[in-house]
């Protein structure tokens, strides 16, 4: 099975060069669910290219008849941000022009002046399937008064005209993947959300980050949000639960400005796990057996602990990546050369939650209020 690839334009840099996006679209001999799966939106975290580049390589492989549906992948989906350099490190989590995080300017249809309520009750009487077909219409309706705007990219900035660029691909699809990694260093996890908790272990990633406190602004979050909106509404009208096949991922595969083979590994075997498990894949052996039962330890964001430095210097002795630490034990040692007229000083600094360090920072200097680690916490069963 050959892919359609079709080159989009981006915008024309000062130099008189261009920017593009390329997207391979695989379609299978069948008409069914449309999966989209792209990586690299933040500059540094690079792994997803990997993942991307071996689905490829092996959906050739395929015969139509193995596809239901299609798939679409967009490696390297932000350029400006994956060219961006500050020295030798790769600084694209933020627009260098407008200071924002390129992952926190999505547009989120439930933002905009519909009424969902009044929505779910025009539909009440309907099945599931028109439901959200009629959804899916609006939506997209609403979504092309922004495009038609962006086709005048004299009015509006770069944010703004990219981002359209990039949800005009994906906001008709049934399952949306961000493959992300840490721009530090991290384990490989996930995040997801509520009331998709069993399609997570199909990822085969030991822990995840449930979404349960949240804006829209992600990439993940505007896909998903109207959505799980609606699906409330409907579940309070009709009394009983509403849940469309419809999900959004984003995969955090490892540490940044690198392929960890390990983590690309991972991504491969969840990405293909998944896809097979909504029964787009007819792939031997998937899913795989332990899809089921897998031991997928999931925290609440708001469970999450991110510790910042309480005061300037180096960071030493600082716990591994991936440990288990347990409340009041030692995180780290700050080294701090006071200007007090006195001797250096080491401050220690302590866990305040049993958990998992899951993602530290790669930068062992500090000004004070930097970002040294983050938490996942885990109660003991
Ligand atoms: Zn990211």
């Amino acid at each position: 099975m050959q892919p359609t690839i079709s080159k989009i334009p981006l915008i024309q840099l000062a130099s008189g060069d261009r920017l593009f996006l390329q997207v391979y679209k695989f379609q299978g001999a069948k008409p069914g669910k449309k999966a989209y799966i792209q990586s690299n939106l933040h500059g540094a975290e690079i792994s997803g290219n990997a993942v991307i580049h071996q689905l490829i390589a092996d959906l050739i492989k395929l015969d139509e008849t193995q596809l239901i549906g299609e798939i679409w992948l967009v490696p390297v989906c932000n350029p400006v941000g994956v060219n961006q350099r500050a020295h030798h490190f790769s600084s694209g989590r933020y627009n260098s022009y407008d200071g924002k995080d390129w992952n926190r300017i999505f547009w989120d249809y439930e933002k905009t002046d519909i009424d969902i309520a009044e929505f779910a009750r025009s539909q009440r009487n309907l099945t599931l399937t028109e439901i959200q077909q009629n959804y899916r219409k609006q939506i997209l309706e609403s979504f092309q008064t922004l495009r038609e705007k962006s086709k005048h990219p004299a009015q509006i900035p770069y944010s703004e005209y990219y981002r359209t660029l990039l949800q005009s691909l994906c906001l008709d699809a049934d399952y949306l993947l961000d493959l992300h990694s840490s721009t530090n260093q991290a384990i490989d996890y996930l995040y997801g959300f509520q009331s998709r908790e069993e399609s997570a272990k199909a990822f085969l990633l030991d822990y995840g980050i449930l979404m349960n406190d949240y804006d829209g602004d992600a990439f993940d979050e505007a896909f998903i949000k109207p959505w799980l909106a609606l699906e409330k509404h409907l579940s309070e009208q009709l009394g009983k639960p509403v849940k469309f096949d419809i999900e959004s991922w984003t995969l955090e595969l490892g540490s940044g400005m690198k392929m960890n083979p390990e983590s690309v590994e991972k991504g491969i075997r969840g990405v293909k796990n998944y896809l097979a498990s909504k029964n787009l894949l007819k792939l031997d052996n998937f899913p795989l057996p332990e899809t089921q039962n897998y031991p997928l330890k999931l925290t609440l964001k708001t469970r999450v602990k991110r510790y910042y430095s309480p005061t300037g210097g180096m960071i030493q002795n600082r716990v591994e990546l991936g440990k288990l630490v347990k409340s009041g034990e030692t995180l780290y040692e700050i080294l701090s050369f006071n200007k007090t007229e006195e001797l250096p000083q080491i401050i220690k600094v302590k866990a305040e939650v049993d958990g998992i360090i899951f993602d530290v920072s790669t930068n062992h200097t500090v000004n004070q209020c930097d970002y040294v680690l983050a938490i996942m916490e885990q109660t003991s069963t």
